[in-house]
C-alpha cells in the first residue's frame, strides 16, 4: 500500500517583507524565502504523524485548520476501507492528522466512525487523539459555564472523564443507563493539562490570542468565527420551553432567564471534569438537569458515544448551547474555534519525545479488528434506528387524507 500527499501548503506565519533594498536583492531574497518555504512545508513521512485530531462537523474542521502553523494539505491515498478525509499539518513540533467524515455520513456517531477509520490508516503512527468540537453546557451552582467556554474531559473520582450512556433507555425507564466510560486520557496529555493549569495561576494563557488571530484573518473568518453578542447567551429556567414554531429566542420571556454573574472579561474559560456522551440529542432543560444530578457532568455531547474504551484521547468541547429547547446554532462557529485553540496551546506543553513514548494505536487497541466489527454493528443499528424514527415522523405528519392518497399510490405501484 502506498501513500502520498497532495501538496497544497499554507504557512500561517510567513510574512514577506518588501523593504530589502535593490530589485535584485529583493528577487534573491524572495527566491531564498521560496526555497525555505518549500523545505518547511514539505510533508514528512507519515510515521511522524503522532497526533490524531478528530472532528465531526465541517465548521470544526475549519476551526482546526486555523490552528495549524503549517498546513501540508490533504492525504489523497489511504486504506481502501477508510472513508475519512484527512488534512496533514504541524503545530509547533507536533505533526497532526485532522480527520473528519465526508459530509452526511452517520450524523450522531460520526466521530466514532472517524476514530475507527483513522485506526485503519494510521494505527502504526498515531499515539494520542484529540476529540475536538462543540457540546451542550450544563451550568450548575458549582460551575457557571457560559456559551463560548471550554470543557475538557478529565478524570474525576473513578471516572476517566467521559461517561457514556443510553438516553433512549433512560427516558423510557425514568433513569439513566450508563453503558460505559472511556479510559483516562494518555499520561502525556494529562501532564500537559497540569502544566497548563499551573501556568494559569501566574500568567495569561495563549489560547485566546489564537482565537482572536484566527477571527481577524479575513472577512470570511470574521463572519464564521466572531463571538456573538453576549446578550444572546440566555439560560432559561429548566421548565420554560421554547415556543414550538419560533425560529429565534427573540420572544422568549426575559423573566424566565436564570440570574447569572456577569463576567468582566470576554476571555473564554476552561472547565475540567466529566463529559456525558449519549446517543440522542438533548433539547430539554429538565433532562439536562436530571443528567447533571445523575452524573455531575459539565457538558453533554454525542460524538464520543460508542467510542472504543481504549482509544487514547482527550475530549475538548466548546459550549455552543445549553441542550434545551432554546438550542440554536448561533454560537457554533465561535465555540468550535475556542475548542480548537485549547489543544493548540496544550500541545505546546508536551515534548514530542514524550508523545513518542506513548503506545501506537495498534498496540493500545489490541483487539482492534474485533472492536471495529462491534462498532460497525452499533453504527448500523444507530443508523437504522434513526431511519425508523424519521419514517415514523413522516407518517405522523401526513394527514388522514394524505395517508389515503399515499395508500392508493402504494397499491398502484410495486412498493
Ligand atoms: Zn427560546
Amino acid at each position: 500500500m502506498s501513500f502520498y500527499v497532495t501538496l497544497h501548503c499554507r504557512v500561517n506565519d510567513t510574512p514577506l517583507k518588501s523593504s530589502l533594498g535593490s530589485e535584485h536583492s529583493i528577487l534573491r531574497r524572495q527566491e531564498k524565502l521560496q526555497a525555505e518555504f518549500a523545505m518547511s512545508s514539505r510533508p514528512p513521512a507519515l510515521r511522524k504523524f503522532q497526533v490524531g485530531w478528530i472532528c465531526a462537523l465541517a465548521i470544526e474542521v475549519a476551526a482546526a485548520k486555523e490552528m495549524l502553523d503549517v498546513n501540508f494539505g490533504i492525504l489523497s491515498k489511504q486504506d481502501s476501507l477508510d472513508t475519512n478525509a484527512y488534512i496533514l499539518g504541524r503545530i509547533g513540533e507536533h505533526h497532526i492528522v485532522i480527520a473528519s467524515l465526508p459530509e452526511g455520513q452517520y450524523g450522531t456517531t460520526s466521530a466514532t466512525t472517524v476514530a475507527v477509520n483513522m485506526m485503519r490508516t494510521f494505527s502504526g503512527s498515531i499515539r494520542i487523539g484529540l476529540m475536538v468540537g462543540t457540546g451542550g453546557g450544563i451550568p450548575s451552582v458549582s460551575h457557571d459555564i457560559p456559551l463560548g467556554d471550554v470543557v475538557v474531559g478529565c478524570p474525576d473520582g473513578t471516572c476517566g472523564g467521559i461517561i457514556q450512556y443510553d438516553l433512549g433507555k433512560a427516558v423510557a425507564g425514568g433513569k439513566y443507563h450508563q453503558t460505559g466510560s472511556l479510559n483516562s486520557p494518555p499520561r502525556s496529555l494529562l501532564n500537559a493539562v497540569i502544566h497548563m493549569k499551573a501556568t494559569e495561576y501566574t500568567d495569561y494563557l495563549s489560547y485566546n490570542g489564537y482565537v482572536q488571530k484566527a477571527i481577524k484573518r479575513n472577512s470570511k473568518t470574521r463572519q464564521t468565527f466572531s463571538r456573538p453578542d453576549p446578550r444572546n447567551d440566555r439560560l432559561f429556567e429548566v421548565d420554560y420551553e421554547h415556543p414550538p414554531n419560533a425560529t429565534t429566542c427573540d420572544n422568549c420571556l426575559p423573566e424566565e432567564e436564570k440570574a447569572r454573574n456577569t463576567r468582566r472579561e470576554a476571555t473564554p474559560q476552561v472547565h475540567y471534569g466529566i463529559i456525558a456522551s449519549g446517543n440522542t440529542v438533548i433539547k430539554h432543560g429538565a433532562t439536562r438537569g436530571a443528567l447533571y444530578r445523575e452524573t455531575g457532568a459539565l457538558c453533554f455531547e454525542m460524538e464520543t458515544a460508542g467510542l472504543i474504551m481504549d482509544f487514547p484521547c482527550i475530549v475538548i468541547r466548546g459550549i455552543c448551547d445549553y441542550a434545551d429547547s432554546h438550542k440554536n446554532k448561533n454560537w457554533q462557529g465561535y465555540a468550535s474555534l475556542v475548542a480548537a485553540a485549547y489543544p493548540k496551546e496544550l500541545l505546546s506543553y508536551i515534548p514530542v519525545g514524550q508523545v513518542s513514548q506513548e503506545k501506537v494505536l495498534r498496540d493500545v487497541c489490541s483487539e482492534i479488528v474485533h472492536e471495529i466489527k462491534d462498532v460497525n454493528k452499533s453504527l448500523e443499528k444507530a443508523y437504522l434506528q434513526h431511519e425508523r424514527h424519521h419514517n415514523e415522523q413522516r407518517r405522523t405528519a401526513l394527514t388522514k387524507e394524505q395517508q389515503e392518497c399515499h395508500q392508493a399510490f402504494k397499491t398502484s405501484t410495486y412498493e
